[in-house]
């Protein structure tokens, strides 16, 4: 089983291109002064990533970006200013990178147009290349995927299945099947499993449900109880472990989850809410996925909590809608 990350789209996407007004320095001396002049009337700072300058070798000149097309109503306004006529000449049209590369694929798309400055994040250049997992975590992560797989071919419907590890220990803390077709259509296993880690915190809220404690210490769904007699039960025997409360308010912070199919939205929302640190899942959900198959929860901006989200990438089986 390998890992990659789901990335945002940001890091995916080819550079977006803006037009610019371009000229050739009649002479070279005068670079200095030219770039002065520039500054003053068009400072560029939407495109501050570019470099002013590009040198063509063939013809040993430079050239140099004068402002964006949409800055001036036509090349003419250009060529008939006395200022830049009497230092420029050979006024044309431009395409270069409007956006500053994330990526070295996007630095070198970018740099194709027009020279661009780029500093490499170390973060996203692990991220891109899938190395921000190390070996040990690679197969820890197949042994805790693999968990889930065995609870979820264990439940009747075969469905689902969602297990939480604190990192930090590598301790198991809940390992949850689907529990949508039992009682209540919301039960996912993501949810159900956010809910065995409220519950050793003191908590927990599907009184439905009965959680049975593992010699091992974690939490699983009764599956005897869930499965024959139907019988809901209002309370679970509260687990001998007791976790402590996190500081933060939050469930889950810095905790890892395994979960054999992509979560829906609804799961999505609440793994972010409980402050997951990362979620790794096998199998894609095309038609309700919130992590890279209808949405990418995990990277939009404008929500408060960001993780990182993998997704198993040597093994190819149909999607299921949980
Ligand atoms: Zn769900």
């Amino acid at each position: 089983m390998k890992f990659m990350p789901v990335l945002s789209d940001d890091l995916l996407k080819d550079v977006d291109k803006v037009e610019v007004y371009v000229a050739t320095i009649k002479n070279k001396l005068q670079t200095n002064q030219v770039l002065e002049l520039l500054k003053d009337i068009y400072p560029l700072k939407s495109v501050a990533h570019l470099k002013r300058i590009k040198s063509n070798k063939e013809k040993q000149c430079l050239n140099v970006i004068i402002c964006l097309t949409s800055e001036v109503d036509g090349i003419n306004v250009l060529e008939s200013n006395s200022e830049l006529s009497k230092v420029l000449q050979n006024f044309k049209r431009e395409f270069v990178s409007l956006t500053k590369p994330l990526t070295r694929k996007q630095f070198e798309q970018a740099s194709k147009l027009w020279p661009t400055s780029f500093h490499e994040d170390k973060e996203i250049k692990k991220l891109v290349s899938g190395a921000i997992l190390t070996s040990d975590e690679m197969k820890q992560s197949a042994v805790y995927m693999q968990l889930a797989e065995s609870v979820a071919i264990q439940s009747k419907e075969d469905t689902s299945a969602t297990v939480i590890i604190d990192p930090t220990c590598n301790t198991i803390l809940a390992c949850a099947c689907d529990c949508s077709h039992v009682h209540d259509p919301l039960h996912h296993s993501a949810m159900v499993a956010i809910d065995m880690v409220a519950t050793l915190q003191g908590g927990g809220a599907y009184t439905a449900l009965r959680y049975k404690e593992t010699t091992e210490g974690y939490l699983i769904v009764d599956g005897a109880h869930l499965y024959s007699g139907m019988t809901y039960e209002q309370t679970s025997t509260p687990p001998s472990r007791i976790v402590t409360k996190r500081h933060d308010g939050y469930l889950c912070t810095g905790y890892d989850v395994y979960t054999t199919h992509e979560p829906c939205v609804m799961c999505c929302m609440a793994l972010l809410h409980s402050r997951v640190r990362r979620v790794f899942f096998k199998h894609v959900n095309l038609s309700a996925g919130g992590f890279g198959s209808v949405y990418k929860i995990h990277c939009e901006e404008g929500l408060n909590h960001h993780f990182e989200v993998f997704r198993n990438v040597s093994h190819k089986r149909p999607h299921l809608e949980v």
